[in-house]
């Protein structure tokens, strides 16, 4: 099965550990308003890319991933492409490849469950906690994000817990200690990452004809930042601004 790919990064070093390989696949269920690849949302487009292309070009890289880096699949929503991915991290784990997948559990099926049982790291992208407000940024409900995260804590796979931090859309502290406590008492979290809010995709809007919602939210402050950091180390000890 062939892979649909947006676009490639190398020597990533913000989804995941060490130096990475990121390969952006086409399409995502969710409409984040401030999705910084919107050019990734349709399923439509992207390159058909065969697994042996994507692996071959992992292998070349592999001398640059040292310990900890490897190959991270990214989107869009890599697993809307589960069923193609699973024999292709198969093949990358046995060239003795590590393997991340970025995502924001909302897709779930046997394929996915099995993706999930094999990668060497998740990210997990959390948007929002409050199902209303998650519903509002993401056109999507939060449930099975959460079931997600309940799965990979129950089956013991080791994950990144990430979040977006976006003035006035998720940076109530109300939200954040409601997360915080949901998730404190997993023991599979590896790392907190706090996600400042940008505007790099913009542009990407513009040229799409599509509008972006939130042209009149600012970045976050200095102090927003580090005001959500010190709520997150409450719970988690010692939490990431990335
Ligand atoms: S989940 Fe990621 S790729 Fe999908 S719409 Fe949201 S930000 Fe964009």
């Amino acid at each position: 099965m062939k892979l649909k790919v947006h676009s490639y990064e190398s020597m990533g070093t913000y989804d995941g550990p060490g130096l990475r390989l990121v390969v952006f696949l086409q399409g995502c269920p969710f409409k984040c308003l401030y999705c910084a690849n919107p050019d990734t949302m349709t399923f439509e487009g992207g390159t058909e890319t065969s697994s042996g292309e994507i692996l071959k070009m992992a292998l070349n890289q592999k001398p640059f991933f040292g310990k900890k880096g490897g190959v991270t699949f990214s989107g869009g929503e890599p697993t809307a492409q589960a069923e193609a991915l699973v024999p292709l991290v198969k093949e990358l784990q046995e060239n003795g490849i590590n393997v991340c997948i970025d995502t924001n559990g909302g897709i779930w099926n046997s394929h996915v469950e099995e993706l999930f049982g094999l990668a060497d790291l998740v990210l997990l992208d959390v948007k929002q906690f409050d199902p209303r407000k998650h519903i509002v940024l993401t056109g999507r409900p939060n449930t099975q994000t959460l079931e997600t995260a309940r799965w990979l804590e129950e089956h013991g796979r080791p994950f990144w817990l990430r979040y977006v931090l976006v003035p006035g859309i998720s940076d109530a502290e109300e939200d954040i200690r409601a997360l915080c406590r949901h998730f404190s008492g997993y023991r599979m979290i590896r790392r907190v990452e706090i996600l400042p809010y940008h505007t790099l995709g913009i542009s990407k809007y513009e040229s799409l004809g599509m509008e972006y919602s939130l042209k009149d939210v600012p970045l976050n402050t200095g102090e927003q930042l580090e005001r959500a950091k010190s709520i997150f180390d409450e719970y988690f000890g010692c939490a990431v601004l990335n």
